[in-house]
């Protein structure tokens, strides 16, 4: 299979509009050692032909208009992008929805929860079905692997097992409704698997790590995790106030209880950070944080990557 990363960065990208840390500043000084990135997306296909998201951006379109694969191929209104994986309704994972509004036939994958939070409580997401043949929103189950198929119902060579990771519904969720929807709905971790058994997970948001986890992740020849925060404390440190790492539900990438130590004895996958923030010093690629991801065997996730599986 083919994976596309499309975008790299957590919410706001990097640099971030309203953001004067040392690397957004650094960035615009044009004197930053590392990379700009825009928001984390994934994109993955068996044949070429039909391309599937993981979430959906909102720096989306952008990204589709670098990357010759998703661009239209036959007639005048198509686009080799079959469907979109929600694992969340956050929306960093759901605004890029909104910019695939065009007509276009479209299979989109959440859970039941998601999907009503999305198209009952926030009405601009009926743009998505003006007309018959446009989203065709299809149940995931969580824990239950299913094929992902185009619109018109093909196989096209991919499965997904969603994992339940978390029962925290996005902050913009009213609380009487978030009472209502299934804890177990709220947020998946996706592994992708073809036909000759490659499997990938991409997990951008992880607030911790069981030993079951582990188990499922050595399972896989690839995997992206939440790379978005260096230490627990960063955006205090930086704003003087505001959430932890892991209120937000990212567990950090340092320290004892952070995923370079909890996920030391992976052998198997290839290791990826994705969706990490701005405000993260591993992206200053000069820094003693990005030499110890590198030597712990991980890499940052850069936009534009093409990795073959
Ligand atoms: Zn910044």
């Amino acid at each position: 299979m083919q994976i596309k990363v499309l975008g790299s960065a957590a919410g706001g990208g990097f640099p971030q509009w309203n953001c004067s840390c040392r690397n957004c500043t650094l960035v615009r000084k044009g004197i930053f050692p590392g990379k700009v990135r825009t928001q984390a997306q994934i994109a993955v296909s068996a044949d070429n032909r039909s391309w599937f998201l993981l979430g959906a951006c909102p720096d989306l379109r952008a990204q589709i208009e670098v990357s010759p694969e998703l661009h239209p191929r036959d007639g005048l209104r198509q686009s080799p992008i079959a469907g979109v994986v929600l694992s969340s309704g956050d929306l960093d994972h759901v605004l890029g929805l909104l910019l695939l509004r065009e007509l276009q036939p479209l299979r989109v994958y959440a859970t039941p929860s998601i999907q009503r939070l999305l198209r009952e409580d926030n009405s601009m997401f009926a743009m998505l079905n003006r007309v018959s043949a446009q989203a065709l929103w299809t149940d995931i189950i969580p824990a239950e692997t299913f094929a992902l198929a185009s619109s018109a119902g093909e196989s096209c060579g991919l499965k997904c097992e969603p994992l339940p990771l978390s029962s925290r519904y996005p902050a913009y969720t009213r609380r009487h409704r978030a009472a209502e929807f299934a804890p177990c709905e709220a947020l998946l971790g996706l592994i992708i698997e073809d036909k000759s058994g490659n499997r990938f997970a991409y997990m951008p948001a992880m607030s911790q790590v069981d030993d079951g986890l582990l188990q499922v992740l050595e399972s896989t020849d690839l995997l992206f995790f939440d790379g978005t925060f260096w230490q627990d404390d960063e955006l205090i440190k930086i704003q003087g106030s505001g959430q932890t790492a892991g209120e937000m539900g990212h567990i950090p990438v340092s320290s004892e209880r952070g995923s370079l130590h909890r996920l030391a004895t992976l052998r198997r996958p290839r290791k990826i950070f994705i969706h990490i923030n701005n405000t993260n010093p591993m992206l200053d690629e000069s820094s003693a944080e990005f030499s110890e991801i590198q030597k712990a065997g991980w890499e940052l996730a850069e936009d534009g990557w093409n990795i073959q599986l």
